[in-house]
């Protein structure tokens, strides 16, 4: 049979009225056996996250500071979701045992996976479904990366397409049998690893938007949802800043063609976005461009010298300065006596003036001019390699809007145009965009 794998975010396991809503969708499709859910979210906007209150607690207890606090909010959660569901309160015996392993001073990986542990226990318990633990099948190698054999161990395990599986997201285990979590926000990672795993026929993400917005909603007023994005477009727009599926996700199922339906719990009835390796071409006709997405927070550098272009292995030597001291950079446009570096504030923290010193130093240059507090805005398609003038477009907007573009960048795939602007002009520059692309087609 054709199984579905469906992963639930946070909100959508925030309490027990949500929950009812995940076993309303799993019941509405044979095929939707195998379910990955996250740690409960925030139910309002000032509440905390469960999985921060468990990283908040294990800080705490490191420091030798009572968590009594934090620990009856994660145990008043999960106490109030067992009595909604109706469910044995047995399960929260463990919560108790899981207190005395904090106060031991247990991993912090392990600390914060226990977030999905426990949801995914009540939530196999309400739906009558079999619990799966990630830690005794998915391994996570240093750095990151999934060992292959994860795929068939999990396979395996979630072998009875007949069966309801439902596991937790979000935590694997290293080698050495530890548990170990993936980035913020990861149990999206998990469930593309379960569909790889499975061979499932798709991938269904549940989450509280009616899938992934041209725009962002903080930006532009009701952007447009996107219903159908590449694989390769998907990538682009979650790197440069679009939320809602973890950029990383894609991997595992992209490799086996594996589709993604983005959609939302609390809106069963709407499509969502539909993510896939190749667009219909229907899609592909419809607009120029699949979206666009942004970041504020960058630096550049930028280093002027005469004959630069002449002088072999320049730029060699100087993204060698960045890496000696650990800094990742984003771009690098460039012109005949004239090389920039973008680079993520955050990432320069207290390095900034070692790094300009090297560079001076190094390189000789003739001026060396740091510009902070920079946007980037990608303005991504796969249509536009077919469609003459989305530049000419992009800089009219801006143009129109006032908009000064510091620098520009095409990549050769020509899946997307990035152009550089002033923080402050980073609002005005997405709406102008949406507005020439999108509301003004
Ligand atoms: N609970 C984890 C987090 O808050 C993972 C997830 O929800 O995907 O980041």
């Amino acid at each position: 049979m054709e199984r579905i794998v469906v992963k639930f975010g946070g909100s959508s396991v925030a309490d027990g009225k949500q929950i009812a809503k995940v076993a309303a969708i799993v019941a509405a499709d044979r095929r939707r056996r195998i379910v990955v859910v996250s740690a409960p979210g925030k139910r309002r906007e000032e509440e905390r996250k469960l999985t921060d209150l468990l990283y908040l607690c294990h800080d705490m207890a490191a420091l030798g500071t009572s968590i009594a606090e934090p620990f009856a909010e994660i145990y008043g959660r999960f106490a109030l979701i067992a009595d909604q569901l109706g469910l044995s309160p047995a399960l929260l015996d463990q919560l108790d045992s899981f207190r005395g392993e904090l106060e031991q001073g247990c991993g912090r990986d392990y600390a914060a996976s226990r977030g999905e542990y426990f949801s995914a226990r009540m939530i196999a318990s309400y739906l009558g479904g079999e619990f799966v633990d990630p830690a005794d099948h998915i391994t996570i190698l240093p750095g990151g990366r999934i060992d292959e054999d994860s795929y068939r161990a999990l396979g395996e395990r979630l072998g009875d397409p007949e069966r309801l599986y439902v596991m937790a997201g979000f935590y694997g285990s290293d080698p050495a049998g530890r548990v170990v979590t993936f980035s913020r926000g990861g149990s999206d990672i998990s469930g593309a690893i379960a569909a790889r795993a499975a061979g499932a026929v798709l991938y269904e993400n549940w989450t509280d938007t009616s899938g992934i917005l041209m725009a962002d909603p903080r930006l532009v007023k009701n952007p447009r949802p996107i219903e159908e994005i590449s694989f390769r477009e998907i990538r682009e727009m979650a790197y440069m800043g679009a939320s809602v599926f973890h950029d990383e996700a894609i991997v595992p199922v992209r490799e086996k063609g594996i589709p993604i339906r983005i959609r939302n719990t609390n809106r069963p009835e709407e499509p969502g976005t539909l993510i896939t390796p190749q667009l219909s071409p229907a899609s592909l006709g419809e607009t120029e461009i699949a979206g666009i997405a942004g970041r504020r927070g960058f630096v550049m550098l930028c280093l002027e010298k005469s004959l630069l272009s002449k002088e072999k292995g320049f730029l060699h030597r100087l993204l060698g300065i960045f890496e000696e001291h650990g800094v990742g950079c984003e771009q690098c446009p460039s012109s005949i006596d004239s090389i920039s570096v973008l680079v993520e504030a955050c990432r320069l923290d207290g390095l900034e003036e070692v790094l300009c010193e090297e560079i001076r130093r190094r390189l000789r240059p003739d001026s060396l001019v740091v510009e902070r507090d920079l946007a980037l805005i990608a303005v991504v398609g796969e249509g536009m390699v077919r469609t003459i003038g989305i530049a000419a477009k992009i800089f009219a907007a801006l143009h129109k809007a006032a908009v000064n573009v510091r620098v520009i960048n095409q990549g050769a795939s020509e899946m997307n145009i990035i152009v550089g602007v002033a923080g402050e002009d980073y609002a005005r520059a997405v709406g102008a965009l949406y507005a020439a692309f999108v509301a003004e087609g």
